[in-house]
């Protein structure tokens, strides 16, 4: 019978690893079925409902990435520096007259809800399906609610890694 892990009893994962690879973007992940499904959001999460980020799929990685912090090497996958950017917990939100069984069941419709409670960002965001077939993109969009907050410019005014306070200059250079 297999151990239950700690991630069965806790609420899933999310984290948003800042990424300088050959462009700087953040990567957006979220726990659903035993993998990190992820985004790459050029310009970053915002916490003003007025922006649509661009989120661009990219490759499920394993539930231990998300406190991956560190140089990748050239030659390999992902070659650049990341640094764990915000990392907390989050939940689905349910749409008003048919919820949602999970996050892979919402989106396949093309549109997920989820609650989250990071470091940084807290409260609802919106994926949002577009684009046309075959070249999926996503739109995330932050809710309005108490998290909201046109001027803050997280992405901008608050660089530093939520696990060792570091920047990206600073782990790069650490190597
Ligand atoms: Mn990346």
């Amino acid at each position: 019978m297999p151990q239950p892990s700690k991630t069965c009893l806790a609420r899933p994962i999310y984290v948003v690893q800042k990424h300088s690879a050959r462009t700087l973007h953040y990567d957006f992940r979220l726990e659903s079925g035993g993998v990190l499904k992820s985004w790459a959001v050029p310009k970053g999460p915002s916490t003003d409902p007025r922006d649509k980020r661009l989120a661009v799929p990219t490759e499920d990685h394993p539930l231990d990435y998300a406190e991956f912090e560190g140089v990748i090497p050239r030659g390999q996958y992902g070659a650049g520096t990341v640094l764990v950017w915000d990392l907390g917990t989050y939940r689905l939100l349910g749409g008003r007259d048919a919820p949602p069984a999970s996050l892979d069941d919402a989106l396949d419709r093309g549109r997920a809800a989820v609650w989250i409670e990071g470091k940084k960002l807290r409260g609802g965001y919106t994926l949002l399906r577009t684009g046309g077939a075959g070249e999926p993109r996503w739109l995330l969009i932050k809710m309005n609610d108490a998290g909201a907050d046109p001027g803050r410019d997280p992405v901008k005014n608050e660089p530093a890694s939520v696990l060792s306070g570091l920047t990206i200059e600073d782990i790069a250079e650490r190597r």
